[in-house]
């Protein structure tokens, strides 16, 4: 017995150690902002064809409401709808009069505007080294609570300078090497916006950042790390274009009523001044609805988990999708918007893996897109945070 014993502890000891020294896996998840799912369904994008045979692809990815920039990359980093992770919106105020945007480097990176655990704060507590080459909520000042190496966003850095920034960092010596990185593409959103989703210029772009996926393919390939890097494509939203009778002015409708408004194309949050006027201001907004829908915050739908945060403003008014919020004169004049209801399709995004942890010519349906960091735990079988809305068994079956 003692000796059997005995066998037995040897067996464990000496099973353990190999299991410890298993190698971590790469991911490198790369974001092309605005990327619509049937973008890659136009006969232009070869690479993505090919990932469709080599691996994962989803018919959409559902991003989650509002469907815009900002809140959905956290989502998608966190597992957290906006509601929860704390990013309502591209700008929006807290309850002190503090504001969050985008173009304002300091409120980026007050680590305070992010609630939600992002998956490389996930992965530095597991020892895992991380990278960015842009992922909103990247650059905070909080150490711990950003990636082991980030890039300040440039809007107009070089595609060249991304890749090859990211080829180097996995060239790194293996213990200052990123296993986890993200990478951006801004260009399918602008474009989106300012030639609309049928315009020979979203074409070439589409063409372009497809056949980046191809170089970032062949370059990881050079350099002998095909078979170890996993990738993931993926998109924030989808876009979809105005009407020319679609402009709906929320000021003319209201009148002279003072109120804090926050205003983008597919959502204006509103909150009278004087609080006894939130009725009147709903009953006008309500009377005159057509093309968008008025809410209380408390009754905002269920399925679009956009009434629990501290920061919503007690009126909510949501475009239909072709139609665009205003306020007041306007000097915007995108032709296309996104940040409407996520269900609609137009507003879903783009879904494709390839690597050794994905199976393969594996076609499925709609993906959500607060399932990707439950997703990354998965691969890299570390434990995340228990408080998200993701669910890996929606998307687990993606794995081999
Ligand atoms: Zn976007």
């Amino acid at each position: 017995m003692k000796k059997i014993i005995s066998v037995l502890l040897f067996v464990l000891f000496w099973i353990s150690p190999i299991k410890a020294s298993e190698p971590q896996p790469y991911v490198l998840l790369i974001s092309l902002d605005g990327f619509r799912w049937d973008y890659a369904e136009r006969g232009i994008t070869p690479n993505l064809d090919k990932i469709k045979q080599e691996g994962v692809s989803a018919l959409s990815f559902k991003p989650s409401f509002p469907s815009v920039t900002f809140p959905n990359h956290l989502s998608i980093i966190t597992g957290m709808y906006p509601q929860n992770h704390g990013l309502i919106l591209n700008f929006f105020e807290n309850l002190y009069g503090e504001r969050y945007r985008l173009s304002d480097t300091n409120a980026v990176k007050n680590p305070a505007w992010y609630w939600g655990e992002a998956f490389w704060e996930t992965a530095r507590r597991n020892k895992i080294i991380t990278a960015s080459y842009y992922w909103p909520g990247s650059e905070v000042w909080d150490e711990n609570r950003r990636p082991n190496y980030y890039k300040a966003y440039n809007h107009n850095e070089p595609h060249e300078n991304k890749i090859n920034g990211i080829i180097e960092w996995l060239k790194l010596p293996y213990n200052e090497r990123p296993h986890f990185i993200t990478l951006y593409f801004h260009d399918t959103d602008s474009e989106g916006h300012k030639h609309g989703t049928n315009s020979p210029q979203i074409d070439s772009t589409i063409a372009v950042l497809d056949s980046l996926i191809g170089v970032i393919r062949q370059r990881i390939e050079l350099i002998g790390m095909k078979d170890s890097v996993n990738i993931i494509i993926l998109s924030d939203h989808g876009m979809s274009n105005i009407r020319e009778d679609g402009i709906i002015n929320i000021k003319e409708i209201i009148g002279e009523i003072d109120c804090d408004v926050n205003s983008s194309s597919a959502i204006t949050m509103i909150k009278p001044k004087n609080e006894k006027d939130i009725e009147l201001v709903f009953n006008k907004l309500k009377k005159a609805e057509q093309n968008y829908k008025v809410y209380y915050k408390k009754d905002v739908p269920a399925y679009w988990n956009f009434s629990r945060n501290p920061y919503i403003y007690p009126i909510v008014v949501i475009a239909d999708v072709g139609y665009k919020l205003i306020y007041g004169k306007s000097t915007y004049n995108a032709v296309a918007e996104h940040g409407y209801d996520s269900h609609h399709i137009d507003m879903h995004g783009i879904f494709f893996a390839v690597g050794s942890k994905f199976k393969k010519n594996y076609r499925v349906g709609t993906l959500e897109n607060v399932d990707i960091y439950p997703l990354l735990c998965e691969i890299f079988k570390i434990d995340g945070r228990s408080n998200i809305d993701g669910n890996i068994n929606r998307i687990k079956y993606l794995l081999k």
